[in-house]
């Protein structure tokens, strides 16, 4: 068997920090089950894996991974509601009482929205990234002779801000965020600087997030 040997010795090493018999953190996770704090969508690129870039433990987040980390409106045509299906599991079953879409820099997904540069006819990613024209629409509209860096970044983030609307169009979402019982967060991962910046609906901003 050819697998990829640094997968199976990162493997050994997850098993000795986790299951060593000093270690009751994995065991309490598998006797009384997952209780998530939070919820979260994030891209497929390699370099933004929630876990790692907020150092949470097993158990911690409940991630929904998806190409540019898009929340696509509700909707009962079609049949496979992947990113939807987690949402549901989520919000109803695990109660997470936070919702944080988790955007970043250099995305590829993005990049391919703003220059066109996947066929629509042969590609899963232009239709899956269409749930994203209103945002490339509005950058185009407010910067449209800006550098590609500019844009690329402002769509980055107003993209996130279509996945947290699309977010309350789900009945299951706005009712608790109503209630007080979930709150939805808009968060951008900026690989370049390494810095987190969070949505502040009162400036119509993404600003640095403080602990
Ligand atoms: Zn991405």
């Amino acid at each position: 068997m050819n697998s990829p040997r640094f997968l199976i010795e990162g493997f050994q090493r997850f098993r000795e920090r986790h299951f060593a018999e000093d270690s009751v953190q994995f065991q309490n996770l598998v006797q009384f089950g997952q209780t998530p704090k939070a919820l979260v969508v994030a891209c497929c690129d390699s370099r933004v894996d929630p876990a790692l870039v907020l150092d949470c433990a097993p158990g911690d987040l409940f991630v929904v991974r998806n190409v540019a980390n898009l929340v696509p409106p509700a909707e009962n045509q079609g049949h496979y509601h992947g990113t939807s299906a987690a949402l549901e599991f989520g919000v109803k079953d695990l109660a997470v009482r936070h919702i944080i879409v988790l955007g970043h820099a250099q995305c590829g997904g993005i990049h391919a929205l703003l220059e066109g540069s996947v066929d629509k006819e042969e590609s899963f990613i232009a239709e899956w990234m269409g749930i994203a024209d209103a945002a490339r629409e509005q950058v185009e509209r407010e910067h449209a002779n800006a550098s590609s860096e500019v844009r690329h970044r402002a769509c980055e983030q107003q993209a996130i801000l279509v996945s947290l609307d699309n977010l309350r169009t789900f009945s299951w979402v706005r009712e608790r965020v109503e209630q007080g019982k979930l709150t939805l967060h808009g968060w951008y991962f900026d690989i370049e600087r390494g810095e987190l910046l969070g949505y502040d609906a009162t400036t119509g901003k993404f600003e640095p997030l403080q602990p």
